[in-house]
């Protein structure tokens, strides 16, 4: 997953990176000012939005009405140090998801972002299940059969992003977007990599494969074979 953070106080910004990197392995993107802001949030690569009210240059209200103007459904959380009531509704209405008041508890901002992600890609439960093999959004572990799978950080990003989109097709570049923040050097061929250690952990021994390939398309993740 890839969280951009629009947050002008850059220490405040720094911090929630580290944290979301660390507690839910997702790579994090940091701008400080509404303009940029609003231009990575257009860009389409990134699964949740963490946005600041109060910036320089555009502030955060306006960011979050013209990103939903361009008709973008990212799940944007709102960082509001305001206590009002009114302000809150008029923002909840004008299309963010959802909102915390600072100071605010990093637990908290951590559960609401994981629920938001999980929501904007379908997901009712942080269990996600393909056939036998189930992830857990929260715990980030995998098993197949009730067999614990042991993977690297990016190998686990890697299957979580494709269990999110379970039944689609992801192509190399969108695994490369999601996976990656802005300053990773980024080769396609890493992609291939991580699949086919994915698979030799997944599938080998299985009956049943849920890793496909889709020549010259990408990969999905189901049960049964892909038309
Ligand atoms: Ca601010």
């Amino acid at each position: 997953m890839h969280v951009l953070v629009i947050e002008d106080e850059e220490r405040l910004a720094q911090n929630l990176a580290k944290a979301i990197t660390k507690n839910a392995g997702f790579a994090v993107d940091i701008t400080l000012n509404g303009e940029d802001g609003l231009h990575l949030a257009t860009s389409g690569v990134f699964d949740a939005i963490i946005l600041d009210l109060m910036l320089p240059i555009i502030p955060g209200q306006e960011v979050l009405a013209r990103l939903r103007k361009t008709g973008d459904k990212t799940p944007v959380l709102i960082l509001t140090a305001k206590e009002d009531k009114a302000s809150v509704i008029a923002l909840l209405d004008s299309g963010a998801d959802d909102y915390l008041a600072k100071p605010f508890d990093l637990g908290e901002l951590l559960a609401r972002l994981k629920a938001l992600i999980r929501r904007g890609k379908g997901q009712a439960s942080p269990q996600l299940v393909v056939g036998d093999l189930v992830l857990d959004f929260n715990t980030r572990s995998a098993a197949r059969g009730g067999y614990r799978v042991e993977m690297s950080p990016m190998e686990y990003r890697t299957l979580e992003y494709l269990m999110m989109r379970q039944g689609s097709v992801v192509s190399k570049e969108e695994l490369l977007e999601h996976l990656y923040d802005y300053n990773w050097e980024k080769f396609s061929n890493v992609i291939e990599v991580y699949i086919s250690t994915l698979r030799r952990k997944i599938d080998s021994g299985n009956a049943e494969r849920l890793i496909h390939t889709l020549r010259g398309r990408g990969y999905v993740l189901r049960k049964g074979e892909p038309q």
